[in-house]
């Protein structure tokens, strides 16, 4: 039975799963390698709440008691104690998170399920890190974590029935609707949305058309509810370039191959939505 679930980064994803567990009356302990990333995360959850109240979408009491389960740390032990799940959302880099999993294998029980919020990488080479590979399994949520329903749970050969149970109840108590993914570089949801958003990019850098015209292309045009430029603003373009140049090097297809306009705005610390300037600005 999980009661208590670690997540580790306190990012623009880990705030919003620290969220939706609390919201689900899960004990939460939202770990962070700096107090004031961990402060900006639950003060980000403190105004979605608020927004939620405002909206009359959430009962003030809801945003108390949710508030009240999240426990900030930046002690990684802390995190881990008596948890029974532990997700990851830190960056998108194979090394991180094998390195977290295998410093987190001494700290959690054994019984502990580690789940990563990875939207590309192999869960299997994850697994590796550790000595618990039936317990190893992706959680791919989708941003904003509090609104959007889809979670792709991603199962590596390792991975045991029961952790896929487990790990779908949790799911279903999110309030996410689950679909089952093998574990494929880039799995369904990122293979496609990032080879949207880089052809997008490309069509930019090309001058085909501005940035709003081709995102209008998408939402008029094929009825997509948000333009591939400006999901990548909102996905972050530092999260989607890493992604990219792994499904580059995995499916060694020229499709993944980001473009300069691309490294090029990361270089300048234009990130989107989380910096302010991206494709678009941002209040
Ligand atoms: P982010 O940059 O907003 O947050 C990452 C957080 O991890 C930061 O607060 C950072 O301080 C922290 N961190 C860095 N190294 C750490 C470590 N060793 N231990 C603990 N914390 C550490 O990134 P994000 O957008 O939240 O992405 C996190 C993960 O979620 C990535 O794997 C990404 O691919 C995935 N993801 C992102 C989105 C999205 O829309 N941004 C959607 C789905 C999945």
């Amino acid at each position: 039975m999980i009661n208590k679930i670690a997540v580790i980064g306190a990012g623009t994803m880990g705030h919003g799963i620290a969220q939706v567990a609390a919201m689900a009356e899960y004990h939460v302990a939202l770990y962070d390698i700096k107090q004031e990333l961990i402060d900006r995360g639950i003060a980000s959850i403190q105004a979605n709440l608020a927004k939620g109240v405002e909206k009359g979408k959430v009962a003030p009491e809801v945003m108390d008691t949710a508030l009240n389960r999240i426990k900030g740390t930046v002690d990684l032990s802390t995190a881990a104690h008596q948890a029974q799940l532990v997700i990851e959302a830190i960056p998108e880099k194979l090394e991180l998170k094998a390195e977290l999993f295998g410093k987190l294998e001494g700290l959690c029980d054994a019984g502990c399920i580690f789940a990563s919020n990875t939207s590309s990488l192999s869960i299997e080479k994850i697994a590796a890190a550790t000595s618990r590979g039936d317990r190893v399994i992706g959680m791919h949520f989708f941003n904003p974590v509090h609104i959007m329903k889809l979670l792709e749970i991603v199962v590596a050969p390792s991975t045991s029935e029961a952790t896929l149970a487990a790990v779908r109840e949790v799911g279903g108590r999110l309030g996410k609707d689950c679909i089952v993914v093998k574990d494929f570089p880039g799995f369904a949801t990122s293979r496609l949305g990032v080879c949207l958003g880089l052809e997008a990019i490309r069509m930019v850098e090309q001058g085909v058309a501005s940035a709003e015209d081709i995102d209008k292309a998408m939402t008029l045009g094929y009825a997509h509810p948000m333009g591939p430029l400006k999901l990548t603003d909102l996905v972050g373009l530092d999260v989607r370039l890493n992604i990219a140049d792994y499904l580059h090097k995995e499916l060694n297809s020229e499709v993944f191959k980001a473009p300069e306009l691309m490294r090029s705005m990361v270089r300048e610390g234009k990130l989107g939505k989380k910096s302010g300037q991206g494709f678009y600005k941002w209040d």
